[in-house]
């Protein structure tokens, strides 16, 4: 765990031994190699984790939204050398100390929590800690190969839903946000579906949860296999999933949840030699350009909503789209 008085301790003790312009070409070497690892390890999901944990740790280091906008476009070394030059006329040494102070509370603690990693347990706890993520891939080349494993668990850790494997609720803004824009930016379609297991607590009192919880895990499974890989599929809550469907129109949609339907009335369950099936109730709903509230196309997922309880009050294991 980053505990700041300690790290500020270590940073302080060595920052004296470096130099400083030695320290900013470390900085900017180590944050474009691990950028460029994740970027080469998975094109879509890990740079996005990368993003959020590097965020998160240079958030508590101190470093500013802007100073992160820079880093993202690799240009923050260049920016604060030029806001450097700029301000020369001021206080420059003052400026020059606490620039040079951020780069080396960055790079330090980088360095520090990579010497604090000794096993699986402090593994797992770095996971929830930004910092042990990226001082873990701080290393060498060999080290960061070895690191694959761990980055794919915390990913999973943190965007999948561990009974059903299916992607969670976090995972679903971040995609509904960048499909909504591609469709006000570009004019593409998107459409979303949501799917509720009828009775479902009736499953439960039956069999029990963990019949139940076989049950959500099998519909998981057929949804996965049953849909095109540009579509995400969500846990959303407890018995609800969703998918989202970019480049797909409703009259499109609405076909995918009637074959969804169909499927899953037809999925046997087995207890104790006792057959039995469920079925679904769906809500399917079009984005439009002006749906969106904080960048979410909240006023479609209202009309998914809608749709779903018109599917339950016609009776359930029906479509409905609004
Ligand atoms: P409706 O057709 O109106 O949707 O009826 P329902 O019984 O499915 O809906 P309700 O919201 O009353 O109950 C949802 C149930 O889903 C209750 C809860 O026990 C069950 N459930 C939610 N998450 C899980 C889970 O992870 N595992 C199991 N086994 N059950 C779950
Ligand atoms: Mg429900
Ligand atoms: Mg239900």
């Amino acid at each position: 765990m980053y505990h700041k008085d300690k790290s500020d301790f270590y940073i302080n003790k060595q920052s004296e031994q470096m130099n400083k312009s030695d320290m900013n070409a470390s900085v900017k070497r180590i944050s474009s190699k691990v950028y460029k690892y994740a970027e080469d390890r998975n094109k879509r999901l890990v740079p996005t984790l990368y993003k959020i944990l590097f965020k998160k740790m240079a958030l508590k280091l101190g470093f500013t939204n802007e100073d992160l906008e820079m880093f993202d476009s690799g240009l923050f070394i260049e920016k604060q050398q030029k806001t450097l030059e700029t301000k020369r006329s001021k206080d420059l040494s003052k400026v020059h100390g606490s620039i040079s102070n951020k780069v080396k509370k960055l790079l330090l603690a980088t360095v520090s929590y990579s010497s604090k990693i000794k096993n699986s347990k402090d593994l797992k706890d770095l996971s929830k800690d930004t910092l042990g993520y990226l001082s873990k891939l701080n290393k060498t080349k060999k080290g960061l190969e070895a690191d694959e494993n761990i980055l794919s668990n915390i990913a999973d850790m943190i965007f999948k839903d561990p009974l059903t494997g299916l992607l969670n609720r976090r995972f679903m803004n971040m995609i509904l946000k960048r499909e909504f824009y591609r469709l006000k930016r570009y004019g593409t379609e998107l459409s979303i579906i949501i799917a509720d297991i009828d009775k479902f607590k009736d499953v439960n009192d039956t069999y029990g949860h963990m019949v139940g919880d076989r049950v959500l895990s099998s519909i998981a499974e057929l949804l996965i296999n049953s849909s095109r890989t540009s579509d995400t599929i969500i846990r959303y809550g407890g018995e609800e999933i969703i998918i989202i469907c970019p480049s797909t129109k409703i009259e499109c949609a609405v076909l995918l949840a009637e074959k969804l339907r169909y499927l899953l009335s037809k999925l046997k369950f087995k207890v104790k030699s006792k057959l039995f099936s469920v079925t679904l109730s769906f809500g399917v709903a079009e984005c439009r350009a002006d749906d969106g509230e904080d960048e979410l196309p909240i006023k479609a997922l209202k009309r998914m909503d809608d749709a779903l309880y018109q599917s339950k009050r016609n009776g359930r294991n029906k479509v409905s789209a609004l």
